[in-house]
């Protein structure tokens, strides 16, 4: 018989009742070290003081209003976003993949507006992972996801990542823009060489077409700059950002330069949840933690930290992992065939650490942004035990 809860997942029989900070407790009270962050999302971690007290505050106050009032928490937000960023104004939503369809449709309307409506056509990149919804799982292009779902919606065109010649042979005369993630966070936590983005704003310039990024795993300080792109020394035209901007309250955006949002008038894209009272002030909190004085320093410091002790553990154990690959706290251990990454997690959390597995067999490695060096060490030793017991047992390297 079907579960009441629609099985869209394997989920590993674990229930969490209560955490703190980067650890989280099961309701039978075993604790666990959470990499995972529940996919790249608390970036504060379980129960941050301020983004409780934020919510508990702002929910017993007003909690939803809908967008045909002002919402100051909103307006607030929205200011920070574009004081701190390439922006001049934001769009909240929901979740990644409806600010990667409001960021889709901007680029559009931006195009149709120039006296250009043939030109609707994104270059995105194999391995991607854009969303769930039609659009953005055409925008993703994974045949597996897309089967039985009907034609895929049209617009579409993907290249090989970081192939720079296969971006330039894509472009028409229907090329609108290019969409890319920083790094592919779900295709494996594989980064964008930083020459290859700059590349990609080059061609975009030079061709008139709006670079899109999707920063909703790369961008909140995840990877040691509050956006991913900053290490590149590029601006996008339109950016969609989610997971860690509400902290683990579902909060999407979709930040874009004038040229681009002018075109959003009211009537053109909209929403009845998105930027609420209660999701801009966990906005608003996160943001009072990641922007205060030395707080990304400490999240670059510990980033580095946790990469050299990744890249020794995969040096320790080359029967289990390949190597490291990604940027700053969104951290990959590539395994080697004969690994899965489904053992390699059930293995961590056997030695109770929470991780999360990504595409290319790789194990995502994503704890929250408030870490401390020593609990860095408490998980090497965790993914250690895991590789040692998971090293194959007729390995040469044993066998000797
Ligand atoms: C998670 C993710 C999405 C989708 O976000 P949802 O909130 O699940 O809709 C889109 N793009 C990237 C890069 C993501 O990591």
């Amino acid at each position: 018989m079907i579960p009441a809860l629609m099985p869209t997942y394997n989920r590993a029989d674990l229930a969490f009742e209560r955490g703190e900070g980067a650890y989280v407790w099961t309701d039978d009270g075993r604790r666990f070290l959470d990499f995972g962050s529940g996919i790249a999302t608390t970036s504060l971690g379980h129960a941050h003081p301020h983004l409780v007290k934020t919510i508990a505050e702002q929910a017993a106050k007003v909690m939803h209003v809908s967008n045909l009032y002002r919402v100051p928490q909103a307006e607030k937000l929205a200011a920070r976003h574009v004081a701190a960023s390439f922006a001049d104004s934001v769009f909240f939503c929901n979740s990644g993949a409806e600010a990667n369809e409001g960021m889709i449709k901007a680029v559009r309307k931006y195009h149709a507006e120039n006296g250009h409506p043939e030109k609707f056509r994104m270059i995105c990149f194999e391995g991607a992972f854009h969303g769930r919804t039609l659009a953005t799982l055409a925008a993703t292009g994974n045949e597996k996801y897309l089967a039985g779902f009907g034609p895929p919606v049209d617009g579409f065109d993907h290249v090989p990542f970081g192939n720079m010649n296969a971006v330039r042979d894509a472009i028409t005369p229907a090329t609108a823009g290019i969409m890319i993630e920083p790094i592919q966070g779900e295709g494996g936590v594989r980064p964008a060489d930083l020459r290859f983005l700059k590349e990609l704003r080059a061609v975009c310039d030079e061709f008139g077409l709006l670079l899109a990024l999707d920063e909703v795993q790369t961008g909140m300080g995840r990877s040691g700059k509050l956006w991913a792109h900053e290490w590149a020394g590029i601006e996008p035209d339109v950016m969609s950002s989610a997971k860690g901007i509400g902290g683990g309250f579902p909060l999407g955006a979709v930040l874009a330069r004038e040229k681009v949002a002018k075109h959003l008038k009211p009537g053109t894209h909209g929403t009845t949840y998105g930027g609420g009272p209660l999701a801009c002030s966990a906005g608003n909190a996160v943001l009072d933690v990641v922007l205060a004085d030395g707080f990304l320093a400490q999240v670059d410091r510990v980033a580095r930290y946790l990469w050299k002790g990744m890249e020794a553990l995969a040096a320790r154990h080359p029967h289990v992992a390949e190597g490291v690959q990604g940027a700053g706290l969104l951290v990959g251990l590539k395994l080697r065939p004969e690994v899965s990454n489904g053992e390699m997690q059930a293995a961590c959390v056997a030695e109770g650490l929470l991780t999360v597995a990504a595409g290319m067999n790789v194990l995502r490695v994503a704890p929250p942004l408030i870490i401390t060096e020593a609990q860095v060490d408490e998980a090497l030793a965790a993914i250690d035990r895991a590789c040692t017991k998971l090293t194959p047992a007729k390995s040469p390297a044993l066998a000797k």
